[in-house]
């Protein structure tokens, strides 16, 4: 029989983001306020490019993610935040 000596796959994880335990930023931050007037707090939910981060990326529940959407795009309708961020440098 043939021994898979540390021939383990190595799974390379992605850490580009914030990558803890997988908690709504909101729900344990009561600091924190989805509003679209904190461009800067939705910022931290947004690439690079001004797209919006799914959920298993930022691990928000459902009900902040959704909040958090809405409150992105309320922002870009009054021209707070991008909608894309061009991608220049
Ligand atoms: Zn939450």
């Amino acid at each position: 029989m043939e021994k898979t000596n540390g021939d383990r796959p190595v799974r390379h994880s992605q850490r580009k983001f914030f990558h803890r335990k997988k908690f709504c930023r909101f729900c344990t931050d009561s600091n924190l306020k989805i509003d679209y007037k904190y461009p800067a707090i939705l910022n931290n939910f947004v690439t690079e490019r001004g797209k919006i981060m799914p959920r298993r990326i930022t691990g928000n529940c459902a009900k902040h993610q959704r909040e958090l959407a809405v409150a992105i795009k309320r922002a870009r309708a009054i021209a707070i935040m991008p909608f894309v961020v061009a991608e220049g440098k």
